[in-house]
């Protein structure tokens, strides 16, 4: 069993620094989080919408940046599984800094079918 640990000082990480990111993407509990998200969503949840099924290369998403909501890093409604190719258009839609909204990624993908 997973324990979430709520710590009010989590909007002070700094998830600009390589080591806090490094720890999280590392820990044991992300992981755990991560393979139960993979379990639960095994297909690209955004190529699923327009009847693709992927089930390649699933990477797990924060649907709302931890940059912006740490305290959501953990929790299972903020997670997406997404495809390498769903995920790199989230993250590298130029202008935005990588972050950007689901409402945006669907936008995107719709005018790449
Ligand atoms: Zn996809």
């Amino acid at each position: 069993m997973i324990m979430l640990i709520h710590n009010t000082n989590n909007h002070l990480l700094n998830w600009d620094d390589y080591k806090i990111r490094h720890d999280f993407y590392q820990s044991k509990e992300w992981r755990m989080l991560r393979a139960f998200k993979l379990q639960l969503n095994p297909l690209c949840e955004f190529c699923f919408k327009h009847n693709k099924f992927i089930d390649k290369d699933i990477e797990v998403d924060h649907i709302i940046d931890i940059k912006e909501r740490p305290d959501l890093r953990f929790t299972l409604s903020n997670l997406q599984s997404l495809c390498k190719s769903c995920h790199s258009y989230k993250t590298t839609d130029s202008g935005t800094n990588g972050k950007i909204t689901n409402t945006r990624l669907e936008q995107i993908i719709n005018n790449n079918k």
